[in-house]
């Protein structure tokens, strides 16, 4: 059965085929401009309301809903059909109020550090359980506007490019809401990053790093063995020529690991001729991988090495450790007890 957000606006009339036109306006208007769901759209008479309620599922059962930052973070752990379970995170900023998606339920990348890379792949989302994390988000951000789209949550977007794709093409054309605004976050997969380029939107890409040697990140992020460093290069490259938008580079910052001198002149080496931005973030814990962020004094000290190495830098301030819900924590654990990291005796 389709979820409201699957269907086209022609799905719609075949759903309806014995109602005047404007239904499917009605319906149109209220899902993709007014945040509501289908039992709320009061202009629609009760009969049609029922029947709709039949023939469309709703793709997101809410398992878990905490919050932190006094309230300005929220993370949804929704069970999907067939059992997997996914999260969202919904964060509110004096300036925007940005969702962070999943993609799939749980990631093949591997990644060592990544919560999500731990627990292994399940499934792939579909279109509309995409966009339904989107518009609950959106009705919960309610009256603020949601403004920003981070395909950032569980999963590799480019490892699920046709709904990746589709859910950004619809948020930018049904939504109305500015490609810019729209984050795709990848680990590297070289030849999707050239694909994406290619499809003509002004996306904002982010870039996974986290190493600048081939060595360190083979450790860190598996794929880096099918696309290296240096084929990662051209990939990016070809994002800069074929969109002119900046790129990002993600860098978690590991003690002892990417935070050595070293690694800021391989990074500002590697970033520099792409002009890319680098975003650092403090590495948060997860239970699988026991080695630790950088002190925050390390942190600042390689913002200014890579500003003094002329590389354009911000540190990402961290949202939601305490309910496991920043940068790397998404792992769908539905148990409002904290997991703890394993003792050693
Ligand atoms: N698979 C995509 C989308 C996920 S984005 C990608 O990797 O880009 C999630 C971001 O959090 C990525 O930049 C990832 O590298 C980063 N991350 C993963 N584990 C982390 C951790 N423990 N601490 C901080 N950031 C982490």
């Amino acid at each position: 059965m389709p979820s409201a957000y699957d269907l086209t606006r022609d799905e719609w009339a075949q759903l309806l085929p014995n109602e005047p036109r404007f239904r499917v306006d009605q319906i149109w208007q209220a899902l993709w401009r007014e945040d509501r769901e289908i039992a709320e759209i009061t202009t629609l008479p009760k009969t049609l309301r029922a029947s709709l309620a039949e023939q469309i599922t709703s793709p997101l059962t809410v398992v878990n809903d905490v919050s932190s930052d006094r309230g300005t973070t929220r993370k949804w752990v929704f069970a999907l059909a067939g059992g997997a379970t996914i999260e969202t995170v919904l964060m509110s900023y004096e300036d925007r109020v940005t969702v962070c998606v999943s993609t799939q339920a749980g990631c093949a990348m591997a990644c060592s550090f990544c919560a999500t890379g731990q627990a292994g792949f399940n499934r792939q989302l579909t279109v509309g359980e995409v966009l339904a994390q989107v518009f609950t988000a959106a009705r919960s951000a309610a009256p603020r506007r949601l403004s920003n789209v981070v395909f950032m949550g569980m999963g590799e977007p480019l490892a699920n490019y046709p709904v990746t794709i589709e859910v950004v093409r619809r948020l930018h054309e049904w939504r109305g809401l500015s490609a810019r605004h729209l984050t795709v976050s990848t680990v590297g997969v070289a030849p999707a990053i050239e694909r994406l380029a290619d499809e003509g939107l002004p996306l904002t890409l982010a870039v996974s790093l986290h190493a600048a040697n081939d060595e360190t990140r083979n450790e860190l992020v598996p794929l880096n063995r099918r696309y290296n460093l240096q084929r990662l290069a051209a990939a990016c490259a070809y994002w800069m020529e074929t969109t002119s938008r900046r790129l990002s580079f993600e860098w978690a910052l590991i003690d002892g690991v990417n935070d050595t001198d070293r690694a800021m002149d391989e990074l500002a080496a590697y970033a520099r001729p792409l002009f890319a931005h680098v975003n650092l973030i403090p590495l948060n814990p997860t239970p699988g991988y026991l080695v630790r962020g950088s002190t925050p004094d390390r942190v600042a000290t390689f913002r200014e090495g890579l500003e003094d190495r002329g590389v354009n830098v911000t540190v990402r301030r961290t949202r939601g450790r305490s309910i496991d819900a920043a940068c790397g924590q998404l792992a769908a654990v539905s148990n409002p007890k904290r997991r703890r990291l394993p003792v050693t005796d």
